[in-house]
């Protein structure tokens, strides 16, 4: 197993540092999966970079760039003994086809699984304790052996991957490399073709994004292809892909420089203001006003890049109902304290047009207004205001005794909303 010489790691990780992980990130053409993956072996963390596979569905395909690159490139499989058969066996046919010489299997603690689930069902009472000592647990050594991992994530795949960049910084100062952020299904299928790779045997029956087999199923025609993975259960990662503050890794640490509060933390936003003139068809990661996007549907619908909508006092949503799925993100304005018009917004989106991506509350966002906006629906928020950003680092917030309006769903109970948890 490879070992990680501190020096040059640390040597890499200032360079990287000091090139900034935004500049990276904007180095490449959004479709050089190469391009990233290369730099990111040779360049960014020669002799320091892993990959972890799951040798599911469209692994392939990442394993076929990596075998490009450098097939001697450490690959890790974890092992967590709660495969279907089929996965092993495809283990053993890319290893073979693609000419990979260095992938280990990583076994959970024996004495764990012994101590915490004996009779092998905890996947069904407590699959996030399952997915902790089966992935999460044994994972952890290996990871702290090198300066940065590749990961096969992509953005169409959840809502919460919908921002995903090429390049992040964890909050441990480790480099996540996702070199397929920008691949849909269909550029994984042609890829593979393209390349005659094998597929897993069990793609063909319906299965399209593959893990443990007690917590997948098939998919239907035109199903999300991960709805099939923990199906019926509010889960949706087994927890190794999640920075510390359960969020998807933050490019920068530094949450000082940081604006958008998001899952209990200061996050680098990869969106940019929308700019007057720009090409529909070129527009990305900028949050399009709406009547702009209706002037414009068609292209805008027919641009691949990830994109959000603004919305103004005065905009209505309804407007846009049938589109709404199409933004990773949608920012609601709050031009002044006293304009109530984007918790509304923020409702409608929840409620009626059960919107799941990202609500962002901008404008003059104010600590007062924090818990009305979360009950609204508001998941992100972008803040300026000094002492606000003070009492969200500080985990400080009023909590609301008695709301005025009701919701349209089950409120969590005073005390116990985990965005309002306080430091004992
Ligand atoms: S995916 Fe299911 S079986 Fe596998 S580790 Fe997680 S909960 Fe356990």
């Amino acid at each position: 197993m490879a070992q990680s010489n501190l020096a040059p790691a640390q040597a890499a990780h200032d360079k990287l540092k000091a090139l900034g992980i935004l500049a990276l990130n904007g180095m490449f053409d959004e479709m050089d999966a190469v391009g990233v993956l290369r730099y990111a072996i040779n360049e960014v963390l020669p002799g320091d970079l892993a990959i972890v596979s799951s040798f599911g569905a469209d692994s392939a395909v990442l394993l076929h760039m990596v075998a490009q690159v450098d097939p001697s490139l450490p690959v890790y499989f974890l092992e967590t003994g709660k495969h279907f058969p089929e996965t092993l066996a495809y283990v053993e046919t890319l290893k073979k086809t693609l000419g990979l010489i260095n992938v280990h299997a990583i076994h959970p603690n024996s004495e764990d699984v012994k101590r915490f689930d004996p009779n092998g069902d905890l996947w069904e009472s407590d699959p996030d304790s399952c997915c902790h000592i089966r992935k999460t647990e044994p994972l952890e050594p290996i990871t702290e052996q090198y300066g940065g991992w590749v990961t096969g994530r992509k953005r169409y795949q959840t809502a919460e991957r919908g921002v995903l960049p090429h390049f992040e910084l964890t909050s441990d100062d480790r480099i996540k490399v996702n070199p397929l952020a920008h691949f849909t299904d269909a550029d994984v299928i042609e890829y593979r073709q393209a390349h005659s790779l094998p597929e897993h045997p069990l793609y063909a029956k319906g299965f399209k994004s593959i893990g443990c087999a007690p917590c997948t199923s098939a998919v239907a025609e035109g199903e999300d292809p991960r709805a099939g993975r923990w199906r019926g259960l509010n889960k949706k990662e087994c927890g190794i892909h999640y920075d510390f503050n359960g969020a998807i890794a933050s490019p920068m640490s530094a949450a000082a420089r940081h604006t958008l509060w998001k899952d209990g933390a200061f996050i680098a936003d990869p969106f940019k203001s929308w700019t007057e003139g720009t090409d529909p068809s070129e527009a990305r990661y900028t949050h399009v006003p709406l009547p702009e996007f209706i002037a414009h549907r068609e292209a805008y619908l027919a641009n691949p890049h990830p994109l959000g909508l603004l919305v103004l006092p005065g905009d209505r949503i309804e407007d846009v109902a049938e589109d709404v799925s199409r933004f990773a993100s949608i920012a609601v304005a709050f031009p002044a304290f006293s304009d109530g018009r984007g918790y509304s917004t923020a409702r409608l989106l929840v409620e009626r047009l059960n919107y799941a991506g990202e609500i962002r509350a901008v404008g003059d966002v104010l600590q007062d207004q924090i818990p009305h906006m979360r009950r609204c629906g508001f998941n992100a928020l972008v803040v300026t205001h000094a002492p606000t950003r003070e009492a969200l680092i500080d985990n400080r917030l009023p909590e609301m005794a008695l709301f005025y309006q009701p919701v349209g769903r089950t409120e969590v109970p005073l005390g116990t909303r985990p965005f309002l948890r306080r430091v004992s």
